[in-house]
């Protein structure tokens, strides 16, 4: 008898209105690549809440399975680099968004896409990193490769009480950072602090307009949030410093001047988890299980069921979401 398993869509209706429905799926419905996996746990991210809540075009053809991050094993391979039995992680190429992704019992997928699991973890620990904390290694990559170090002064992490946030503080504390965590959620100081955050900062003094520059107040950061939060966080970085900017929790607009790049040397360094290349990714997910504390890692997740995954996406987008949501699939 030909398996079947469930697999939440995204569709559109003739007036191009999109929905959301549970469907039983079979790996015939599945789209091409050379490996098949059985998907043991998935997240929710900001952008599986953006997908599925149709706030921004994320979903790119329709009908489709949103998630863009999977852990799982193979359960059919061509491809040279994996056997069935094989225990994988995928983040992102595009998953969930034109390729079927993670919110089903099975994905097809090119094999070049998956890393192994990384040693010691589990799906669910690797589902609790998920690309939030897998992005938030890249971004504390990419400041080392610049240069800095704990010795140049403090980092800011905004959006701090979110998913990359949390991460990206336990991370920078572990290595020696001074963390300044920036949050609209101020009753969270004590999670932040849990974590490594040695200063809370309200979010409300960073997003409003930003001056060209302000008093220098950190060498280095992680943001999340974007638009004026990221133009004040610009003007307020130490000369020399740089900030990795991942995200647009607060807007994709960046209304900055120049004033930081060109009168104290600042750099602005970009993070993209979806393209990033497989050398890079590998050593982020060598990085997190020699960096990121697993009982920091387990403060951070929540476990939630198959249905539930609608609910957090819509919380997500709303800001309600506090660190990381692990979805454990059905067996
Ligand atoms: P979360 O929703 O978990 O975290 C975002 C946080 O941003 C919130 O928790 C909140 O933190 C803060 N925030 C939300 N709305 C606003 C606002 N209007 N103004 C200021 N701060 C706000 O999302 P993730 O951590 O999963 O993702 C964060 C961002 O990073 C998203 O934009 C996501 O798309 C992006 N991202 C990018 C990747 C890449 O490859 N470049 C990969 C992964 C994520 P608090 O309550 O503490 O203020």
């Amino acid at each position: 008898m030909t398996e079947t398993f469930r697999a939440l869509v995204v569709d559109r209706d003739a007036e191009k209105r999109q929905f959301v429905s549970i469907r039983e799926f079979t790996d015939a419905d599945l789209m091409d690549g050379d490996v098949t996996v059985k998907i043991e746990a998935t997240t929710v991210n900001y952008k599986d809440g953006l997908a599925i809540t149709g706030k921004a075009p994320v979903v790119r053809r329709f009908p489709l399975v949103p998630g863009i991050d999977f852990a799982g094993t193979v359960a059919g391979s061509t491809h040279p680099d994996w056997k069935t039995g094989d225990k994988v992680v995928l983040n992102g190429w595009g998953v969930g968004e034109t390729h079927h992704g993670a919110y089903a019992g099975r994905a097809r997928v090119n094999g070049d896409w998956l890393v192994p699991m990384p040693a010691g973890m589990t799906a669910e620990t690797a589902m609790a990193v998920g690309t939030a904390g897998y992005t938030a290694m890249l971004a504390v990559m990419a400041l080392e490769r610049h240069g800095l170090t704990p010795a140049a002064g403090p980092v800011v992490v905004t959006g701090a009480a979110g998913g990359v946030g949390s991460v990206a503080i336990a991370l920078l504390a572990k290595l020696g950072w001074h963390v300044i965590a920036s949050t609209g959620r101020t009753q969270e100081a004590d999670y932040l602090k849990g974590l490594g955050a040695a200063e809370i900062i309200d979010r409300v003094e960073l997003s409003g307009p930003a001056k060209p520059l302000a008093k220098e107040r950190w060498a280095a950061g992680v943001d999340s949030v974007g638009s004026t939060t990221l133009a004040n966080v610009l003007s307020m970085t130490r000369y020399g410093g740089a900030i990795a900017a991942c995200g647009l929790a607060q807007g994709m607009d960046l209304p900055a001047s120049v004033a930081p790049f060109i009168l104290r040397g600042v750099a602005l360094l970009g993070i993209d988890s979806v393209m990033a290349p497989k050398s890079l990714r590998l050593e982020a997910w060598r990085r997190i299980g020699r960096d990121l504390d697993a009982a920091k890692l387990a403060g951070i997740a929540r476990t939630i069921a198959f249905d539930d995954i609608q609910t957090a996406a819509h919380d997500i987008v709303e800001g309600r979401i506090r660190g990381r949501v692990v979805v454990t699939m059905p067996g």
